[in-house]
């Protein structure tokens, strides 16, 4: 189901977040910036094309090493949490994912067709992590009845493991209605999740009830896991990853292309966070006219220079 994160109280306290990305006046750079001709004739896409894909464990026996929870992906613990991540980003790395990938022909069951460019259009892609980084789904019922902090919806769903009816709480991250409808102005925008699909596609329905700017939805069956953490290799999409990026709270999602990852603090219930707004402005300003999405990822976060240092 949703990524299974228990944050304790005061971790959540902490999270009150400034988020690492550099602050940016959005209203300005958003009134100065142009965009190109094409952006603003999307094609129409097919979706869910994960359906395709198989669920894929990739044997992992001589890894070891700490994986660092998510919950510890907080403002002011930025030093920490990144570095602490890549040490085991670097043992995951030297596994052999190209020939896994192959192996379970992850490549050729995906019909490259629906997701190449002139199906996705000429817009840079912005695919999204969904739990704690768009919402926080409370499937530990910590805030049931708690009229501090009532949920924003709750989502109902059939669980496809037992046909049973779920009822989940979600908290929804300030600022995704308005980030959503920038975004879409100037990228495509699709979900990338370690979710289920049940789960998944209630809750984005539920963000995105009139389908207006999700293109398309990848799930669990579209990560690679290991050790029980669910890489997102984006060369499963079969684009050009110069034009893709992934936010997500989940820094080993980025495993295999971290140039392409944009971190963003974990999200739990906290109505003041305004990190979608900081990485709104990022989006809009710096990878907006970016030639190679990859190059200014890395100009700005720096994770393969710190990789590089790590070993
Ligand atoms: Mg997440």
């Amino acid at each position: 189901m949703s990524e299974s994160v228990t944050a304790s109280n005061s971790t959540i306290n902490q999270s009150k977040s400034k988020i690492i990305l550099p602050e940016i006046n959005r209203t300005s750079e958003l009134n100065n910036l142009s965009f190109p001709n094409d952006a603003a004739n999307p094609i129409k896409r097919e979706e869910n094309i994960s359906n395709l894909l198989k669920e894929f464990n990739l044997e992992s026996s001589k890894i070891e090493f700490q994986i660092i929870n998510c919950n510890e992906n907080f403002a002011g613990n930025y030093d920490y949490y990144v570095t602490e991540t890549l040490k085991g980003i670097s043992k995951l790395k030297k596994l052999n994912f190209e020939n896994a990938l192959l192996d379970k022909n992850l490549y050729l069951n995906i019909n490259k067709n629906e997701i190449s460019r002139n199906i996705i259009s000429q817009k840079k892609l912005v695919l999204l992590d969904l739990d704690e980084t768009l919402i926080h789904a409370d499937f530990q019922d910590e805030f049931l009845n708690d009229e501090n902090h009532p949920y924003d919806k709750i989502i109902k769903f059939t669980s496809s493991d037992n046909n049973e009816e779920v009822s989940v709480g979600i908290f929804v991250r300030n600022g995704i209605k308005n980030f959503l409808e920038e975004i879409s102005k100037v990228f495509d925008i699709a979900i990338f999740t370690a979710s289920t699909k049940d789960y998944a596609d209630a809750v984005i329905n539920y963000l995105d009830p009139n389908n207006e700017y999700i293109k398309f939805r990848l799930y669990r069956n579209s990560c690679i896991k290991v050790n029980n953490i669910n890489i997102k290799d984006l060369r499963i999409l079969g684009i050009d990853l110069k034009n893709v990026v992934l936010i997500d709270n989940n820094m080993y999602s980025f495993t295999n292309q971290l140039s392409n990852g944009i971190l963003i603090n974990s999200f739990y219930y906290d109505k003041n966070d305004s990190d979608l707004y900081s990485v709104m402005g990022y989006l809009l300003t710096y990878i907006a006219p970016a030639d190679d999405v990859r190059k200014i990822n890395e100009m700005f976060f720096n994770f393969n220079e710190i990789l590089k240092q790590l070993n």
